[in-house]
């Protein structure tokens, strides 16, 4: 064993650690997203409601066309698109189920359509094209609404104070608030790999950090410490 561990000594030092920091992973509270999509209109709505249900990444929404959505198995498919020149992120194709609220929305954003759509996407531009745009419609949307923080200047040095810029709104931040919502509500973390669509579990598990049982406040306000902060801070 000690000589196999001095073989990998001369591999591996330990300046060769990577050196990153793992984010923190931003989710949206249900106050944040109740304001926000209450300043949608309909067809916003049903958009944005599909990110934070279904945990699909940007380019995946992009390219869904409703010959993905299966209304009788109440799921949704990220498919491969020749035709739009779409693979899947590992080339794995995956179905995620959707919850009954979504697919009677869908059932009627679909019913009143859009003529010009050649590829059936769920969610084309007004020519019919793979809308690139979902986070800047994003961002206008909650600045529309007065919610931005006011505070944060984005990496082009626009202030949200000024305009639809703030940092707060992103797309993937539907996707880490599905994953923990997921993992909360008890779903196993070898599911929410599939329906994420991750290759490594290690990618999903880190979603497990930022899970808060419902009783997790009381366990912790009942230990001896938050015992003797109570009695040295109320005498304060
Ligand atoms: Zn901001």
């Amino acid at each position: 064993m000690a000589q196999i561990t001095r073989y990998y000594q001369h591999l591996l030092r330990r300046r060769d650690k990577p050196n990153y920091v793992e984010n923190v992973r931003d989710i949206y509270s249900a106050e944040e997203l109740q304001s926000l999509l209450e300043a949608c209109n309909p067809a916003e709505r049903v958009r944005y409601f599909f990110f934070l249900l279904t945990g699909e990444r940007d380019k995946e929404v992009r390219y869904t066309t409703w010959d993905d959505v299966d209304f009788s198995r109440k799921c949704v498919r990220v498919t491969a698109k020749k035709q739009l020149d779409f693979k899947p992120k590992d080339k794995e194709e995956r179905e995620i189920p959707i919850p009954a609220a979504l697919l009677s929305a869908l059932k009627e954003y679909k019913a009143e359509g859009s003529k010009n759509n050649p590829y059936g996407l769920l969610f084309p531009t007004s020519q019919g094209q793979p809308d690139k745009k979902f986070e800047n419609k994003l961002k206008r949307i909650a600045c529309r609404a007065g919610l931005n923080c006011e505070r944060c200047i984005s990496k082009y040095g626009n202030r949200c104070s000024m305009g639809p810029y703030c940092g707060k709104w992103f797309l993937h931040k539907f996707r880490h608030t599905f994953a923990t919502n997921c993992l909360e509500a008890g779903i196993s973390v070898r599911s929410l790999q599939e329906w994420l669509g991750h290759s490594d579990l290690s990618s999903t598990m880190i979603y497990l950090k930022y899970v808060r049982r419902d009783d997790l406040y009381d366990i912790i306000d009942r230990s001896a410490m938050a015992d003797v902060a109570t009695s040295i801070l109320s005498c304060a």
